[in-house]
């Protein structure tokens, strides 16, 4: 074995080079095929150089949903301005009062003007001016009744459709209202309430 320490290598190493002058220091780029790395060096350059320069594929734009209508529109508020009038005439000056479907009482700022034929529903402009098709209600019997989750009989009774546990915290509020009469039933809107109950989702 010779023993070649690192002065001797490098002497040996510069020798080398002396004579190779071509490969200078690139003998460690040698590839086993007569070319050394060197000569793919443009060719290495120009795929990173594109990979690099490539804007990235753009993502779907999951991030916004899809509408193309208005998104600051003037006309629902002035075309709804008659819902101010009919909370008005409900609370008749009254700074507090009853929920028509769970029957608790709420400050007036708690209860929401509550249609008992869905608006959406309500083709004349008569009807959308009629008392008898507006309940005041307390913010969740209001959202559960334009779900169908709340709903009125025939009879003007309450009705809860449940569907949650037995511990949920709508299970108690439905319970509570329930078996209750509807305030706002009267023979007269029975016909709205009917029709409610085709809007929503239960059909009885
Ligand atoms: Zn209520």
């Amino acid at each position: 074995m010779v023993e070649m320490d690192n002065r001797d290598f490098a002497l040996n190493n510069e020798a080398h080079r002396a004579s190779h002058p071509s490969e200078r220091s690139y003998l460690i780029l040698r590839t086993g095929t007569g070319k050394s790395l060197l000569h793919f060096l443009p060719v290495l350059n120009l795929i990173a150089l594109r990979g690099w320069k490539t804007p990235p594929a753009p993502r779907a734009a999951s991030r916004y949903v899809q509408f193309s209508g208005e998104l600051s529109p003037t006309t629902l508020t002035k075309g709804r301005g008659e819902q101010g009038l009919l909370r008005a005439r409900k609370l008749a000056g009254r700074t507090h009062a009853l929920c028509a479907l769970c029957r608790e009482e709420y400050p007036a700022s708690l209860l929401e003007l509550t249609h008992i034929n869905p608006r959406a529903n309500v083709e004349s402009d008569r009807e959308k001016l009629d008392l008898w098709n507006v309940m005041l209600a307390c913010g969740q019997c209001h959202s559960l009744f334009d779900k169908g989750l709340l709903w009125v009989n025939g009879s003007g009774v309450v009705q809860w459709e449940g569907g949650f546990g037995p511990d949920h915290l709508l299970t108690v509020w439905g319970e509570r209202a329930a078996g209750g009469r509807c305030l706002e039933f009267r023979e007269g809107n029975r016909g709205f309430f009917r029709a409610r109950l085709s809007y929503s989702r239960v059909l009885t």
